[in-house]
């Protein structure tokens, strides 16, 4: 496949990326053999994300979503997390693994970790397709972890600038030009 033009390089094949999926579905699947498993993905970018890993879990489980802002259509962090659509199914006494796209500062994945720990999770676990090296302000643990990649603004599946880019199959640094 032909590189986007406004991309500078590619970071994460789709190739690796499917590869390293269906790893962390495995692993999932053994460590949550027999528990109540609930998904969340945190929209919209890990809905590509959670679509691949789930196809990956070999064990019951339950998938919801939850859509929070902390960028709008910039390209920092504001530091500033907003529910914008909440859950759907309760998650007193249930196993919750978050899916994130990406762990950047952290700010997000420390809210969301602590909310649902407020709410009565059994657990809560992160799994993260990408990490930016060196960019977390916050220390989240992620059980499952995808990539760690340069601290640079990323593209694709699932990831935008300004909601354009999310159908990329890869994950790619983004021109400087585009966004500056
Ligand atoms: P954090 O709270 O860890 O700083 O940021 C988490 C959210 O910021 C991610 O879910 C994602 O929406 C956005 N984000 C952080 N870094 C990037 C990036 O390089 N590219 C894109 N497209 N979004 C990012």
């Amino acid at each position: 496949m032909s590189l986007h033009p406004d991309v500078e390089k590619v970071l994460v094949t789709g190739q690796q990326l499917q590869d390293r999926v269906n790893e962390l579905g495995r692993r999932i699947s053994d460590d949550y053999a027999g528990k109540d498993l609930l998904v969340i993905g945190v929209l919209k970018g890990a809905a590509w994300f959670v679509a691949d890993l789930t196809r990956a879990i070999t064990i019951p489980f339950n998938v919801d979503f939850m859509a929070v802002s902390s960028y709008g259509a910039a390209h920092k962090s504001s530091g500033v997390v907003r529910i914008i659509k909440d859950l759907d199914a309760p998650v007193a006494g249930r196993h919750v693994l978050i899916a994130e796209d990406i762990l950047d500062t952290g700010l997000t994945l420390r809210y969301l970790i602590k909310n649902f720990e407020v709410r009565g999770a059994a657990s809560v676990e992160v799994a993260a397709c990408v990490i930016k090296a060196g960019a977390q302000q916050e220390n989240i643990p992620v059980r499952y972890d995808g990539f760690v990649i340069p601290n640079e603004f990323v593209v694709g599946y699932g990831l935008d600038y300004a909601e354009n880019y999310r159908g990329l199959p890869y994950i790619g640094q983004l021109k400087q030009s585009v966004y500056s």
